[in-house]
């Protein structure tokens, strides 16, 4: 049996391993390895922050994970070599037929000056979780929402915290006495869908959430508390929450496999230029935004042409560039945004109005990830 290596069990690393398992039952040989115990949606973060949910309730811990065939690996992984396709981890040496690198991307506060100083950041699953007892001392004031550098994750995110801002302030009767700046790299919310940027504005605008697009916040002045922006402006602030600096981890720079900061692949086949050694998800730069929905379409396709390959079978899965995302409108309402990614092309795609039952649809695409990827249920 062909062993199968997977590097990073977030929303890439999870659905290959349920593919795998699905397909190949206990026979397979796959080891699913990460450094962390326990698994939590990127949008979870929102709803822990804004006191939605408890922390309790958004993690995942990998020890449940039950896929026939998988074995899960809690461990740091230390190297990789692509030309042996070997992957030495604090818990021991992995040699691989099929290695599949799902690392996403890291996050580093400490690379923007004064963020950790007098900002916050929400990206990180423990800088989103602190913020809920921030946001609950919060008396009001000037809010900053703020992306640091490009690429970022999720481009919609800055924009649903600010509308999110506006109803947990709002709640808490302090609206009134604050204002809300969102400042994105991008020249509208969400790029690749007019309707969906057009809809986001207008709901700015209604709700008076000051929007500065093509703006770069480079640091904070921890003395004057106020950010300074890549043009040379300055914004004063009483609370700031940023999006802070992604980089490939230092494990996938160092592998050799990077270029310019990511891991380029075929865009059709997620393969990276070492043949039998895949890339999926926000490690790579192949082209998508970097979102869960897009990892997990592209592990879908390397799992297939694993399997293909496995059992002789035409290997022809191909990568299309489609995702969808939800998106927190506020007042219990979510949007819903479909987007086709195909290289050479403008991206195309379908905006769904904001409404209450899309928001019941987000729970059920969460849930039934979990009992996917989990195996529970
Ligand atoms: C606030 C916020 C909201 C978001 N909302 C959405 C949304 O609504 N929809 C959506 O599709 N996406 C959303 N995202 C983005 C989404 O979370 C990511 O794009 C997605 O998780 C990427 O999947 P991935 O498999 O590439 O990487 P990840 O899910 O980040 O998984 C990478 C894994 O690799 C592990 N790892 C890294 N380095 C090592 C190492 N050296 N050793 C061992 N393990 C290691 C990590 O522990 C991690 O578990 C959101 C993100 C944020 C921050």
């Amino acid at each position: 049996m062909a062993r199968i290596v997977i590097l990073g069990a977030g929303f890439g690393g999870l659905e290959m391993a349920s593919r795998l398992s699905a397909g190949l039952g206990s026979d397979a040989d796959v080891a699913l390895i990460d450094q962390s115990d326990s698994f939590v949606f990127g949008f979870a973060k929102l709803d822990v922050m804004f006191g939605r949910k408890p922390a309790s309730a958004v993690r995942h811990y990998y020890r449940d994970l039950v896929q026939p065939g998988v074995r899960f690996v809690r461990s740091t992984i230390r190297s990789i070599d692509p030309v042996e396709k070997r992957v030495v981890t604090d818990a021991g040496t992995f040699d691989a037929d099929f290695l599949v690198i799902a690392l996403g991307a890291d996050l580093h506060p400490d690379a923007t000056p004064g963020l950790v100083e007098c900002g916050y950041e929400f990206y990180t699953v423990p800088g989103a979780f602190a913020l809920r007892d921030v946001l609950d001392r919060f008396d009001g004031g000037r809010v900053i929402v703020a992306v640091t550098s490009t690429p970022f994750k999720c481009p919609p995110a800055p924009s649903e915290t600010a509308l999110l801002m506006h109803d947990h302030l709002s709640a808490r009767g302090l609206r009134d006495r604050s204002d809300i700046s969102l400042v994105m790299p991008l020249g509208s919310p969400i790029p690749p869908s007019p309707a969906a940027s057009e809809a986001l504005l207008q709901r700015f605008a209604e709700i008076g959430v000051a929007w500065y697009p093509q703006r770069l916040v480079r640091g904070l002045d921890p003395d004057r508390r106020v950010a300074l922006l890549a043009d040379g402006d300055e914004m004063p602030f009483d609370l700031f929450l940023g999006v802070p600096v992604h980089r490939a981890p230092a494990v996938v720079e160092e592998s050799g496999l990077a270029v310019d900061g990511w891991i380029p692949v075929d865009p059709l086949t997620l393969e990276t230029r070492f043949p039998g050694v895949f890339a999926v998800g926000d490690v790579t730069s192949v082209g998508t935004p970097k979102a869960g929905v897009f990892a997990e379409g592209q592990a879908a396709v390397v799992a297939d042409r694993i399997l293909a390959s496995l059992r002789a079978d035409e290997v022809s899965a191909q990568y299309g560039g489609s995702g969808m995302c939800y998106l927190e409108f506020g007042t219990g309402r979510v949007a819903r945004v479909d987007v086709t990614f195909i290289s050479g092309q403008s991206p195309s795609g379908r905006f769904d109005e904001p409404s209450p039952a899309l928001a019941a649809d987000k729970a059920d695409f969460g849930a039934s990830r979990i009992r996917r990827w989990f195996g529970s249920g």
